[in-house]
């Protein structure tokens, strides 16, 4: 081991997970404040096989990598299984969620306990910017498939990949 944790400098560490299909402006908000909050931000992206993506999960990593690669300490990988299993691994003691509205709170508490109950690993919660209350991945898809304009919802090389997709589609 080399860096800062062979010398025995703890290292606070975060992950923010989610399926990133593909990531918007709304993950790109949440990731960039916890990145201010922790040493090393990992963002995780969710191999989910029942459920096929718009993006591979090989180019929903690329494209996460390119639009956080400015805050310098974000690492982004998939998973798959338990969540508390990928923090348990790396020594990760936080999740960081953001909250858009009331709605997302009830399913997001009972995970947060559950992954407590099963690891210890906490959850710490962040209120969306009221800006990307509304946003989701998939709004997104649904609106851009009928032409409508999402180019202030994603950072630039997220729109230009998801323009790309729909028009192989
Ligand atoms: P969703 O939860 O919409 O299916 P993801 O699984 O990709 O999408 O999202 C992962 C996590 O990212 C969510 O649980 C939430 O914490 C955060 N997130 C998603 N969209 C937003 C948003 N617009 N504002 C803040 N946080 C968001």
């Amino acid at each position: 081991m080399t860096g800062p944790e062979s010398e025995g400098i703890t290292v606070r560490r975060a992950v923010c997970p989610g399926s990133f299909d593909p990531i918007t402006n709304g993950h790109l908000d949440i990731i960039g404040r916890a990145s201010k909050l922790y040493d090393v931000v990992h963002v995780a992206v969710m191999i989910n096989q029942s459920k096929k993506g718009l993006f591979t999960v090989d180019e929903r990593i690329e494209l996460i990598r390119e639009v956080t690669a400015d805050f310098g300490n974000v690492e982004v990988e998939s998973f798959h299984g338990l969540l508390v299993d990928f923090c348990k691994q790396r020594e990760i003691p936080a999740i960081v969620k953001g909250l858009r509205a009331v709605s997302d709170f009830d399913y997001e508490l009972q995970m947060a306990q559950m992954n407590n109950g099963l690891s210890g690993v906490e959850t710490l919660f962040v209120p969306t910017n009221p800006t990307y209350s509304f946003l989701s991945s998939s709004l997104v898809k649904e609106v851009a498939t009928w032409g409508g304009d999402v180019s202030h919802l994603l950072p630039p090389a997220v729109h230009e990949a998801l323009v790309k997709r729909l028009g192989e589609l």
